[in-house]
């Protein structure tokens, strides 16, 4: 049995919209129910470093619109050592902090599983990633609204793309899932996704291209996720070219865009529910997990499975995908 009258709160990692709706949630859930908030900022880095601030309701007001993370986020190689989580847990007892909730993706979650058990600490994970790579939620927050952004620009790309009968490799964020790169192919009507899930051999690629040149197509969109074994977009367009010297080939690298903007409803709506599960969570006893959403339930997921576990992509939308693109 332990008594939570404090939590301390940050983002850590990468960035993604619908953070500031978390921390929101995260705190006004907490107040709500007579616990009090302090919030770390600069993640792991500012609990090392003692960036930690009381916040109130209104600390948190007006900032559900907004993408980014008012508390900031950092990546912190000392985390990684004991020594430097050991300084972390003498903080957190300096500020009497009894829990700790931590908004981030896959690494900020194994930092926070070895913290957990390093010190026996009670700490639950609210998962934002645009990459929605984590196992054990059927979204993660920020996903939808990079989706988003993704499909705007590629529908801008695709009104030059065919005005100049051009083919375009268009690079989107997803090292290790294809989630972002087959479903923005899929709402953006692309005619392929290369996709880390799946191998797919250059040949394959360029029939699909060839495909589409061929028959009643003047341009093409292929989206690629970022990969080092591909090369991402330039690696795929520096091998299409080679086959196909005769097309007029173009790599656009969408980068950063991709982790800004104001969150969606449906971001908006994941981040408010998954930080107010968090706090329940936290009452409820529970501990060194990550909130999901299955089905539309919230459900608990161990922080070992939400990392280790590879989440699977339905390879039926790749089918989809072809079959549309014709
Ligand atoms: P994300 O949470 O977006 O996946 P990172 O992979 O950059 O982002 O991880 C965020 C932070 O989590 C790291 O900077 C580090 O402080 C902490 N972290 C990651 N892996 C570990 C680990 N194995 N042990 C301790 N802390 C870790």
């Amino acid at each position: 049995m332990y008594s939570i009258k404090t939590i301390g709160v940050l983002t850590s990692g990468g960035d993604a919209p619908g953070m500031n709706a978390a921390l929101r949630a995260v705190t006004r859930a907490a107040i709500s129910q007579g616990i009090a908030v302090k919030a770390i900022y600069r993640g792991y880095k500012g609990l090392i470093t003692d960036e930690i601030v009381d916040f109130q309701t209104q600390n948190v007001s007006n900032i559900i619109q907004h993408g980014g993370t008012i508390i900031k986020t950092a990546r912190c190689e000392e985390f990684k050592t004991p020594e430097g989580r050991a300084t972390a847990y003498e903080r957190i007892k300096d500020h009497n902090i009894d829990a700790l909730v931590v908004l981030g993706g896959d690494g900020t979650f194994t930092g926070a599983k070895v913290f957990a058990q390093e010190y026996n600490f009670p700490v639950v994970g609210v998962p934002c990633t645009i990459d929605n790579d984590l196992y054990g939620t059927d979204s993660t927050i920020g996903y939808d609204t990079a989706l988003n952004t993704v499909i705007e620009c590629v529908d801008k790309i695709r009104d030059t793309a065919s005005s100049h009968e051009r083919l375009f490799f268009v690079e989107v964020m997803g090292r290790d899932a294809g989630f972002l790169a087959l479903n923005a192919a899929i709402a953006s009507g692309a005619e392929a996704a290369v996709i880390p899930e799946v191998s797919i051999k250059d040949d394959m690629l360029a029939e699909v291209i060839q495909n589409g040149f061929r028959k009643t197509k003047n341009s093409s969109i292929v989206l690629v996720a970022e990969s080092k074994e591909t090369g991402g977009a330039n690696g795929v367009a520096q091998r299409v070219k080679a086959e196909y010297p005769q097309y007029d080939v173009r790599v656009v690298i969408l980068g950063h865009i991709q982790r800004g903007g104001s969150p969606t409803a449906v971001d908006r709506i994941l981040a408010s529910r998954m930080g107010a599960a968090a706090i329940d969570a936290l009452l409820e006893e529970q501990r060194n997990l990550m909130i999901g959403v299955v089905n539309d339930k919230i459900v608990y997921v161990p922080f070992t499975k939400a990392i280790k576990d590879d989440k699977p992509i339905d390879l039926k939308l790749l089918q989809v995908l072809r079959q549309l693109s014709i």
